[in-house]
């Protein structure tokens, strides 16, 4: 993508991500793995570092996918019990919530601030404002719900065959 100071690069990396998966209800600690992909982006400034750059939206990504993977094997169900981990769960929540409230803020303050704009554009601006804002929210929860059910994707290193994680393996493709 082009834009009038330098030129931003967007990369995206799918890597498999390992992480023990403790669970607070039944206590079994669980090696899982699971495929995660994510984007990352850099942007060279007036066009100086181009390939610094590349790179840098590169190691993003892939930094992006490890942390993601990592929050989907927190999010998983437990192998051995099924239940999912509530802290995990309500952690994921409170973070959905406070971008939410914070993109809310940021629309709403400038929705706020065009509506003081003494021309048609207190019309205008206002209405564009909240459209461009409520696709922002609604793509931004899309992702989580997404990201939340992807963590149904990651299987128990080793899980034997025919059991329930092995399904689930299975229904992900
Ligand atoms: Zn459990």
């Amino acid at each position: 993508m082009r834009i009038p100071y330098g030129a931003t690069f967007t990369a995206s990396a799918a890597l498999p991500v390992v992480d023990t998966h403790t669970c607070p209800h039944c206590q079994a600690a669980t090696p899982m793995r699971v495929v995660a992909g994510a984007e990352g982006s850099a942007t060279a400034f007036l066009w100086i570092g181009m390939k610094s750059a590349l790179a840098r939206a590169e190691r993003n990504a892939e930094k992006n996918a490890a942390s993601l993977g990592k929050s989907q094997i927190a999010l998983a169900r437990c192998p051995a019990c099924n239940l999912r981990s509530a802290p995990a769960v309500t952690r994921f929540h409170l973070v959905t919530v406070a971008v939410a409230l914070l993109i809310l803020g940021v629309f709403g303050a400038g929705v706020v601030w065009a509506t003081g704009l003494e021309s048609i554009l207190a019309l205008a601006l206002p209405i564009l404002g909240g459209l461009i804002g409520a696709l922002f929210l609604g793509g931004f929860l899309l992702g989580r719900r997404a990201t939340l059910r992807a963590s149904d994707a990651a299987v128990a290193i080793g899980a034997p065959e025919g059991g329930a994680a092995a399904a689930t393996a299975s229904a992900q493709g």
